[in-house]
């Protein structure tokens, strides 16, 4: 280790998209919850016409995000309910967490809780700020949070600044209960609450309308999954605009390349065409549920978003390396999923992409 490190960059685990190297032969792509379509071909050429014809590649990007956040704002209310200056926009939604982070716990300011399994980016970001995690538990029948080990975790440890949750959760696919949503409310606001909202699109449930009453409250949403621009790094908050402006305050003046900012306006403009897509992918999705359930020896849960959750019945280590051999037989037939969480997690592809999923799961893992 390089002397001037940080000695506890050394335990740090980075993000692993696709754990075992990446791919470069054609695979069907179901591990990191992307939608399975490119941008139609006349958007893409749309696209290309906006950098060829009004992008000038010497000039440094609007750094306001002005039009974009005018977009999204009208996106998420077309009445005009989201004044812009309770927006943020981030290179991915990952830079917003990174940018929530600093603005709260940094500097031994505070500390956060996730609820696993969950999105790992909250915890890697957390350490490689030095900022401690607390993790609480979930019912393992319905996913939804142990709302008392939770509550206890934030009356023993005050330092607790920002809870991280997931609406619908990753990998495990369930929406936040009514029973979450009320506790969630009865948190103190001195508490920071994230809810990330990445699979809105599928899950069509949000709280966005309950922020007005909530300025402890932050939503993030992406263009990574439904909008289908994982290639361009788009992200945004919704908050209070106190916060938001802190949000801004910490980020980087240039953080957003003129071409995602066009791409997402794009996005935004063809919304109905680009999410037309939403309805397919739910179809397909509840259609290998039921597939998967009646050919595979796997536990799968209902899910709200854009891909399913499996275990093996139990929980035992030998049954987790199983589920490693599984992951890596399916690779080598050419499928990707991703083993997270004491389980799989398995994204809705295209239908061509699911059959196989199906067909080389009902094989590798017929029922017992
Ligand atoms: C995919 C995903 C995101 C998107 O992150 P980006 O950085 O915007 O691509 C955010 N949160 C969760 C929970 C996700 O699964």
């Amino acid at each position: 280790m390089l002397s001037f490190l940080r000695s506890d960059l050394a335990q740090l685990q980075a993000y692993t998209p696709h754990p075992g190297g990446e791919v470069t032969q054609p695979l069907d792509h179901l591990d990191t919850n992307e939608s399975p379509y490119d941008l139609p071909a006349d958007l893409k050429g749309e696209l290309t016409a906006l950098f060829r014809e009004t992008i000038a590649s010497n000039r440094y990007p609007d750094g306001s995000h002005h039009d974009l956040k005018m977009a999204i704002a009208h996106y998420l209310d077309p009445k005009g309910g989201i004044a812009p200056d309770r927006l943020t926009v981030g290179n991915g939604s990952d830079e917003l967490i990174r940018s929530v982070l600093i603005a709260t716990c940094l500097n031994g300011a505070g500390e956060i809780l996730v609820a696993d399994p969950t999105f790992s980016m909250y915890g890697i970001l957390a350490q490689s700020l030095g900022i401690p995690v607390h993790h609480c538990g979930r019912d393992p029948e319905t996913f939804a949070l142990d709302l008392v080990q939770a509550q206890d975790l934030i009356e023993q440890n005050p330092a607790i600044r920002v809870v991280w949750l997931v609406h619908p959760n990753s990998p495990t696919g369930n929406a936040l209960s009514e029973a979450e949503l009320h506790w969630v409310r009865s948190l103190d606001p001195r508490i920071l609450v994230v809810i990330d909202e990445a699979y809105y699109e599928f899950s069509r449930q949000t709280v966005v309308p309950e922020l007005a009453d909530r300025p402890h409250w932050l939503v993030m949403r992406t263009f990574s999954k439904a909008f289908r621009l994982a290639a361009l790094r788009v992200g945004y908050g919704v908050g209070d605009p106190a916060l938001i402006q802190a949000l801004e305050k910490l980020r980087l003046p240039y953080n957003l390349p003129s071409f995602s900012q066009a791409g997402a306006l794009l996005a935004l403009k063809h919304a109905p065409t680009l999410l037309a897509t939403v309805e397919e992918t739910i179809a397909e999705r509840d259609r290998l549920y039921q597939s998967l359930l009646a050919t595979c020896d796997l536990r799968l849960w209902p899910s709200a978003a854009n891909f399913l959750y499996g275990r093996l019945p139990g929980e035992t280590m030998a049954q987790q390396d199983r589920l490693k051999t599984l992951v890596n037989q399916l690779k080598a037939q050419g499928t990707l999923i991703r083993h997270t969480g004491l389980g799989l997690r398995i994204t809705v592809g295209s239908p061509a992409e699911n059959q196989r999923t199906l067909q080389r799961l009902a094989h590798l893992c017929p029922p017992s």
